[in-house]
Order: structure tokens, then C-alpha cells, then sequence
């Protein structure tokens, strides 16, 4: 558990445990926490065992409440849920306060069952993450009043209202919202492949691993694989979710052009810029390693790989996720990514890893970026070379580039050309 959730955790002093919940809390009333703590241990089970998600083993929930706090809620995506309040009151019922404190731990939990599956989502807008959500909290909170009823807040009330119902008369209003469509369609996937068709769909999708400037084909292709034999209404409900749930991303005004392996000469040359000993090492938080290259002729120039020189930190087990190895046009913005399994690195002493990549066109100008999203306890320390300067960046494919000032990142790349292009092969 990363460390820093455990030194909020120790802020709120008193602690009520019900079944899979654990609440800590100040400035709240005992009844207040544990209605609460039912409320997520009702709605963990509704997760769990309706909708087949895997869900943590304890849910962390940090109640923090007085006259400073905002109205506030939301997640780590992992097992703790934040709610702060400006005063108890506010855990009245929503006639009341205003709030929709219930719906909002279903909501919640919404959040962490589909994070903790489907990690790599770049390509997805928030009318997709937030109306999963809405979706889903709405439905739980309909069981969770069929588990207990009126009884479970300490303010009771028919919180059917704050369910499925409450959805349906927001997307039959004049302009439901964005996120109220999404969770419209997120209510249309369930009728075709019910409740359970979701983990399936997330785990899909993640090992899809998508690229995030052209998302749509591979997705289509894992969400018909899911299920095949309804491939004609996931189709048919693609078509319209699809619309609402994929960014636009910034992509480069580039064209990607690949071409096939055989096309290609063989005989690739490496460009590696750096001297080959490394001056230092780090791992940038919400920043990337981006190294700009220069095509070395004219003529067309394909990528094949990507060799970084670093080593993987956290646990001793790399995580089950993707991170990116990019090509980006002179001003960073994304040609093409490339999703990489994070075991690819190995912990200990820092590394040459090399990746190949399928080949893809290069302009005359571009970098090469790395993306590892990295955290406390997960990331990749990328060695730079302090021989020369002023070609890297420390940010993500789409940011501007904020020039690294320590050096160049140990990058190294293979370019190759078309057979037909090469003189030598020619004769
Ligand atoms: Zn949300």
C-alpha cells in the first residue's frame, strides 16, 4: 500500500469495520461511519458477486469533516475512497444536503472495479470513465436497497430514487449530459452481455492495449471478442458508444505509414548518440523521456526499435501493466504508440533494453518518448548522458516539450529503409 495513503489514513482517529469496509473518520457521527461502512461493504458485495469484478480485499474509506473541508469525493482507483465534508449535516439524505452520499460510495467503488482492471486508458473520455460510474453505482445502489432497505442510513429514505431511476429520468430529460449518455450506453452493453459481460470487457480491452491515436479497431476487436457469437449487436452498440467514449487525441499532423518487415532492407543502422556511460538516472512523475532524432538522409527512414538504458523500481513482481514507447513529430505530438509489457524491465543494475517496434515511417525531425506513469512504487529509471545536452524533453507524447536540462536520455534507435532504396542491395 503506498505509503502516503497510510499517512492520511492516520489524520481521522476513530475506525468502524463492517464485512470488507474500513472507515476511519473525524468530525462525524458514529452511526454516520458505519452507514457508511454498510454502504460499501453492500455495495463490494454487489461488485463481487453480481457483476464478477475482483475487487479488494478491504475498502479504505478516509472521512475527514469540518468547517476548512470542501464537499469532496473520490478515489485512488485502487482501494481507498476520500470523502471530505464541510459539516455532518451534509450526510443527510440529498433532499436535504444536497449530496448523494450513498450513490456516491456505489460510485466509487464503480470507479475502482473498472480502474483496477483496465489500467491503460488514455484513448478513454470522461463521459466514458464517469458514466461507467453512474452506470454502475446506479444499478448497485438499487441492490444494495434490496440487501437492507430504508434501515441503512441513519436518515432514512427511499434511496431508490438516487438509482437506476434517477438515471433514466436524467437521459429522458431535454440534454442529458454527457455523462449521462455514457452511462446510457453503458446500461445498453449490459443488456447485451449482462452484468458480468463488464470484467470481461475491461480485461479485454486491457490487453488490447490500444494505441491512443487510433484506438477505435483494436478495441472493436476485443469487445466482439469478448463474446462472438453477438458480434452484430456489440457492432451495432459500438457504433453509437464509440462516439461518446474514445479522446480525440492531439495527434501529430504526420501521417503514420507502416510498411511490412520484408520490405525492408535488413540492414539497419543504429543511431546512438550517447557515449555510452551514464552520468545519472531518474524517473519523472506525470513527465515522460523523450529523445530527439534526426533522420540521416533523404529517402524514407522506418523505425524498428527502441533500446533504453534503465532498470524497473517497486515491487520485486512488475506490474500487470502497458507503458509507451512513442514516435512523436518535432513538436512531440503522438505519429504512433506502442504499448509495452512493464515486466520488459528488469529490477537491479540499470540496462541496454531493446524493443523492436513495427515499422513506421519517420519524418526528418522526431522524438522518440518513453511513458512510464510512474508512482512510489512503480516506475522505470531512465540513465541519461551528461557528454551532451539540449535533445531531450521531460515530458509525455501531446505535452510541449519541457527541455531536460541534466543531459540527453540514454535512447537508441534503428532506422531502416526500403530495399528498393538501398544502392548497395540494388546492384
Ligand atoms: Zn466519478
Amino acid at each position: 500500500m503506498p505509503l502516503v495513503l497510510n499517512a492520511s489514513a492516520s489524520l481521522a482517529e476513530q475506525v468502524v469495520k463492517v464485512g470488507h469496509a474500513h472507515v476511519s473518520y473525524e468530525g462525524i457521527d458514529k452511526p454516520q461511519a458505519e452507514a457508511l461502512a454498510r454502504t460499501l461493504d453492500a455495495a463490494w458485495k454487489v461488485y463481487t458477486e453480481e457483476f464478477g469484478f475482483k475487487m479488494p480485499g478491504t475498502v479504505f474509506c478516509i472521512v475527514e469533516c469540518g468547517p476548512d473541508q470542501p464537499a469532496r469525493l473520490y478515489t485512488d482507483g485502487e482501494d481507498h475512497v476520500y470523502l471530505s465534508l464541510p459539516s455532518k449535516a451534509k450526510l443527510a439524505k440529498p433532499a436535504t444536503s444536497g449530496l448523494f452520499n450513498l450513490y456516491g460510495m456505489c460510485h466509487e467503488l464503480g470507479h475502482i472495479a473498472m480502474y483496477r482492471t483496465l489500467k491503460d486508458r488514455d484513448w478513454m473520455t470522461s463521459a466514458a470513465a464517469e458514466g461507467w460510474a453512474h452506470y454502475a453505482g446506479s444499478a448497485v445502489v438499487d441492490r444494495v436497497w434490496a440487501a437492507h432497505g430504508e434501515s441503512l442510513w441513519p436518515d432514512p429514505y427511499d434511496y431508490r430514487e438516487d438509482g437506476l431511476a434517477r438515471l433514466h429520468k436524467q437521459l429522458e430529460s431535454e440534454s442529458p449530459s454527457e455523462i449521462d449518455r455514457g452511462a446510457g450506453q453503458w446500461e445498453k452493453f449490459e443488456k447485451i452481455l449482462g452484468r458480468k459481460g463488464f470484467a470481461r470487457l475491461f480485461a479485454a480491452w486491457e490487453k488490447a492495449g490500444a494505441d491512443p491515436t487510433q484506438p477505435a479497431e483494436a478495441l472493436l476487436a476485443a469487445t466482439i471478442g469478448v463474446q462472438p457469437d453477438k458480434k452484430g449487436a456489440v457492432e451495432a452498440w459500438w457504433k453509437t458508444a464509440s462516439g461518446l467514449f474514445l479522446s480525440p487525441m492531439d495527434k501529430s499532423k504526420v501521417q503514420r505509414k507502416t510498411i511490412s518487415p520484408a520490405r525492408l532492407s535488413g540492414h539497419p543502422l543504429a543511431l546512438t548518440p550517447d557515449d555510452g556511460r551514464p552520468d545519472g538516472k531518474m524517473s519523472i512523475a506525470g513527465g515522460g523521456h523523450a529523445r530527439k532524432f534526426e533522420a540521416p538522409g533523404p529517402g524514407e527512414w522506418y523505425i524498428r526499435s527502441v533500446s533504453v538504458f534503465g532498470s524497473r523500481y517497486g515491487y520485486p513482481r512488475p506490474p500487470a501493466e502497458n507503458f509507451d514507447v512513442a514516435l512523436c513529430d518535432g513538436q512531440m505530438k503522438p505519429i504512433a504508440i506502442w504499448k509495452k509489457p512493464y515486466s520488459t524491465f528488469e529490477r537491479g543494475e540499470p540496462t541496454w533494453v531493446k524493443m523492436s517496434v513495427p515499422p513506421t515511417r519517420v519524418p526528418k525531425s522526431f522524438y522518440v518518448a518513453l511513458n512510464f506513469r510512474p508512482t512510489a512504487t512503480k516506475g522505470v529509471y531512465v540513465s541519461f548522458d551528461s557528454s551532451t545536452k539540449g535533445n531531450s524533453v521531460s515530458s509525455i507524447p501531446g505535452q510541449p516539450g519541457e527541455p531536460f536540462e541534466d543531459g540527453d536520455w540514454m535512447i537508441r534507435i534503428e532506422l531502416d529503409q526500403p530495399k528498393e532504396a538501398d544502392a548497395l542491395e540494388a546492384k
